[in-house]
């Protein structure tokens, strides 16, 4: 499945740039390896619900997928081109129990279907803490687990996400220091949601990155 999953990258790239990548290599370690460091964080077991908000080419959320395919994984993309990449690989995949949501997480937040209704959150290189936070925390049910894929610097971040963390019902409950291939340590932040976000957020599409909490 990963061989395909390369192989189709490669055809799209080709034509448009999708992911910027040097060669297979670095793809196989900065983006499967580094999605699956994921698995380190809480646990996986069984049929959990997770969205992948922001997931562009599939990372993290379609090789967890893969390697985990019990999860009922959404994942969740604003931009139409990168929407009609994921529907090819989920059908090409044929990765059941997973279903894209082409549209902005500040929006999908909102829908009954989806609000508080998550057992897990994932989230790769989409903006920084405090709007990941409000785009990712209303998604969870209490006691729910979000994990944000962070760089070399994480607890200033934290440092920064106090008003976030405290306005949206979100706990730090830990952070998992990880190292791939040659890079400097990176960070998987765990946060646990331990009361209902209120209904006003996340806020329109744009603000939360417009004025960050
Ligand atoms: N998570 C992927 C990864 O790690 O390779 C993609 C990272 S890319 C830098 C950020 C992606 O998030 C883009 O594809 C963008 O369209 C999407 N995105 C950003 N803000 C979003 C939002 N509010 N709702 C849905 N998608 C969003």
């Amino acid at each position: 499945m990963f061989l395909k999953y390369i192989e189709l990258l490669d055809q799209w790239n080709s034509k448009c740039n999708l992911i910027k990548i040097r060669d297979h290599l670095e793809l196989v370690e900065y983006h499967f390896l580094d999605s699956l460091q994921i698995l380190r964080t809480c646990s996986w077991e069984g049929r959990l619900r997770v969205v992948d908000i922001g997931t562009g080419a599939g990372f993290p959320g379609v090789p967890l997928k893969i390697c985990l395919p019990n999860l009922e994984m959404y994942l969740v993309e604003a931009q139409r081109r990168r929407c009609v990449f994921l529907q090819q690989l989920i059908e090409e995949l044929n990765l059941t129990g997973c279903y894209l949501l082409c549209n902005r997480a500040e929006i999908l937040a909102h829908n009954l279907e989806y609000r508080a209704a998550f057992d897990r959150v994932v989230v790769r290189a989409v903006s920084s803490l405090p709007v990941v936070l409000e785009l990712g925390l209303p998604f969870l049910k209490e006691g729910g687990f979000l994990v944000a894929m962070r760089g070399v610097e994480v607890q200033d971040e934290i440092n920064k996400s106090s008003r976030a963390l405290s306005l949206l019902g979100g706990e730090v409950n830990k952070i998992v220091e990880y190292q791939v291939g040659e890079r400097r340590p990176h960070h998987l932040l765990i946060v646990r949601k331990v009361f209902a976000t209120p209904p006003k957020y996340p806020r329109r599409p744009g603000i939360p990155q417009k004025r960050p909490l």
